[in-house]
């Protein structure tokens, strides 16, 4: 049966850096909540590349574009004015308060944009010596050097000292934690609205209007990493419209472009003319072929309104959920969500994984205790709901 998959995970081992503990299953084929793996089982995939492909595997309407634009103009450079960034940015800037956008590949690179940006700003434009950006503990911000030293997890950076210097990790939901870490070095303060890789963990609302408030106070600037909430997922556009907020700086990444790599930072007017003509560059950032991918993304999720639909669905399935939880309270205990973002806290979890794997249902494993679901925005609503099921399922083997 897995003569396949054994297959490739010997020809991996061979191959490939030993960086990923892969989930036991090789895909092959996906359209839109469905994927196939090697041997043609079929899964409902509940996990969307981690938040990726938020429109679906293979959306026919994007593929029709992405074909289009292959047969114009891939990439050409920065060097050179491209109309497909500008119409990328008038869509995503129009998402939000935000005035100026930054176009690179990922979200630790958005990310790198925004640490720069900030430090830049206090720097060049504030003449201030301030340079230090202060994060939360449970938050994930990325793996390069940098946004290895905002996530300030020592497991992740064993074996990769130094770190870049001015980052520190305060406690999440505590405003007088954050107020005694700040000093003249401080330039920003970076959250997640609700934690991902933390595991589904939403901060609450006055805690973050704290944060803004504070920050406006201290004159220090705000950030928000949306990498993994932004683009509908929580019920809103950005996640930090939740809760009434409007940072200094944003990062996205992740369901950008539905699967092509891309990231962007997005500032607002007074804070983004720090960055000047040589001050932050990346070859491959807003090529034409993500943009035009990215613009469509965009379009689609405004026009079909996918952010009520996430918060519709997200709050119909956390409900069934704690349904499922009554029905069996000593295997879960707790469930968190914010639109279709959710976190199902389940004892002997990597089991109840597995076993879900087997009766076809794709969902991440975080932390070893947490089920972590980031379904496509366009799922059916019948697919979603057996998830229900299926976990009522294993749950009463
Ligand atoms: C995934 C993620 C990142 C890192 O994005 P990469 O594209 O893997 O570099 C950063 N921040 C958050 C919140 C994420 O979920």
């Amino acid at each position: 049966m897995h003569d396949k998959l054994s297959d490739i995970r010997s020809r991996e081992q061979k191959l490939l850096c030993t960086t990923y503990s892969r989930y036991p299953i090789a895909l092959s084929r996906g359209f839109m909540s469905r994927v196939w793996d090697v041997d043609g089982k079929e899964y409902i995939d509940l996990l969307a590349g981690i938040a990726v492909a938020a429109l679906g595997h293979c959306n026919t309407e994007i593929g029709q574009v992405l074909t289009e634009q292959a047969g114009k103009l891939w990439h050409v450079s920065n060097l050179f004015y491209q109309e497909e960034q500008l119409e990328l940015a008038e869509r995503l800037l129009a998402t939000s308060h935000f005035d100026k956008a930054f176009f690179c590949n990922s979200g630790a690179e958005a990310n790198e944009a925004c640490i720069k940006l900030a430090r830049r700003y206090m720097q060049i434009v504030r003449k201030r010596p301030a340079y230090e950006i202060i994060t939360l503990d449970g938050c994930f911000h990325g793996r390069t050097l940098a946004t290895l030293a905002a996530t300030g997890r020592e497991n992740l950076s064993l074996g990769f000292t130094p770190l870049p210097e001015g980052f520190s990790q305060v406690p999440a939901n505590d405003l007088g934690a954050l107020e005694a870490a700040i000093s003249e070095k401080t330039a920003a303060v970076m959250v997640e609205v609700v934690q991902g890789e933390g595991g589904i963990i939403p901060l609450a609302d006055d805690y973050l209007q704290g944060v803004q408030k504070l920050a406006k106070d201290k004159d220090i600037l705000f950030i928000c990493d949306e990498v993994q909430a932004g683009f509908c997922r929580t019920g809103t556009f950005w996640a930090f419209q939740n809760a009434q907020l409007t940072p200094d700086i944003a990062s996205t990444a992740k369901a950008l472009a539905n699967g092509l790599p891309m990231g962007a930072m997005m500032a607002k007017d007074e804070v983004a003319r720090a960055f000047v003509a040589g001050s932050h560059a990346t070859t491959f950032g807003g090529g034409a072929i993500t943009s035009k991918v990215a613009a469509k993304v965009i379009e689609i999720m405004v026009r079909d309104n996918l952010a009520k639909r996430a918060k519709e669905l997200g709050d119909a399935l956390a409900a069934k959920l704690a349904a499922c939880m009554n029905r069996h309270p000593e295997a879960i205990k707790s469930v968190r969500h914010r639109g279709l973002m959710l976190g199902i806290d389940v004892e002997d979890c990597p089991n109840v994984w597995q076993k879900l794997i087997h009766r076809g249902y794709i969902c991440g494993l975080t932390h070893g205790t947490t089920l972590r679901l980031l379904p496509a925005l366009t799922i059916e609503e019948d697919e979603l709901f057996s998830f229900v099921d299926a976990l009522d399922g294993v749950l009463s083997e």
